[in-house]
């Protein structure tokens, strides 16, 4: 088989600011000595992840000598343009970028019509990488054991015109692996590691993540959950239908949310699982 992690044409390498996609960086700069003229490695900032997961983007970017793209969603009515170019420094952090997507979009993402992946994240990168030329495919960091994600992806490889390309599932790379390769790194991603689960990557509180995760991430740091309750305020007075102003039409509010962890309830099944999404690990 042919190593799935060489490069020999326009190839995007898609750096969710997780462990995961972080190897699959590495891998790829081992297997290539280097990163090959054809590649970018691209980051999509929310403005809702940690403040850890960005430091972890810069971190991977200095100790391993590769540029990272950083893009931020935007909306420019003069330009048509859907994204800037951020770093470090100016990256948002109070989900800016965010909270222009729902606005554009007059209603709140939920587990149906998840737009904010496509919005936030496969957008501004295919808009971006448009502007460098075209016929660029995406690299993925999805693991052999997401099984779902894997047929998900190898059944509907092309999305936004990339086609995407998993070398971590063709190399058959484990949870079990990725979490070993960091223990001996001498740094890493300033979050916990949860039996190979990072709970607190991606949107902090990401409405796909399961409920009990949500409330002790809350519970953690009340503060989180101000920007997503502000949200779901904003819609409210945007829409005509209340189920446009809540992430979940099944939990309780994130306003809610925030008054029951003032009183210590249990709302949700500590066994709930959460729902796998496209952000990645
Ligand atoms: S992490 Fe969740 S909330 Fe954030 S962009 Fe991805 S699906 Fe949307």
């Amino acid at each position: 088989m042919m190593n799935p992690f060489l490069i020999n044409e326009p190839t995007c390498i898609s750096f969710s600011g997780g462990r995961t996609s972080a190897y699959m960086l590495w891998k790829v700069l081992q297997e290539n000595n280097g990163l090959p003229d054809q590649a970018i490695v691209c980051f999509a900032n929310t403005g809702k992840e940690e403040e850890a997961t960005l430091e972890f983007v810069r971190d991977c970017s200095s100790n391993w000598n590769v540029k990272i793209h950083w893009l931020e969603y935007q909306w420019d009515e003069d330009t048509k343009k859907r994204w800037r170019l951020v770093d470090f420094e100016t990256a948002s952090r109070n989900g800016e970028p965010f909270a222009a997507a729902i606005k554009s979009r007059r209603y709140l993402p939920n587990p149906v019509t998840r737009f904010c992946t496509s919005l936030l994240k496969i957008r501004p990168f295919a808009q971006y990488l448009k502007t460098l030329g075209d016929d660029w495919q995406q690299m993925v960091g999805i693991r052999a054991d997401e099984h779902r994600r894997v047929v998900k992806i190898r059944n509907r490889p092309d999305e936004e015109g990339f086609s995407r390309i998993m070398p971590l599932a063709d190399a058959g790379v484990t949870k079990e692996m990725v979490g070993e390769f960091w223990r001996n790194q001498s740094f890493d991603l300033g979050l916990p590691n949860m039996n190979g689960v990072t709970m607190h990557g991606n949107c902090d509180l990401c409405y796909l993540k399961g409920g009990h995760q949500i409330v002790s991430l809350i519970q953690e740091k009340p503060s989180r959950a101000i920007w997503w309750a502000e949200m779901e305020e904003m819609v409210s007075l945007l829409v005509d239908k209340p189920s446009g102003a809540v992430f979940r039409s099944d939990r309780p509010s994130y306003a809610s949310m925030i008054e029951f962890n003032k009183d210590q309830m249990n709302m949700f099944d500590p066994d709930e699982n959460g729902i796998s999404c496209f952000c990645g690990d």
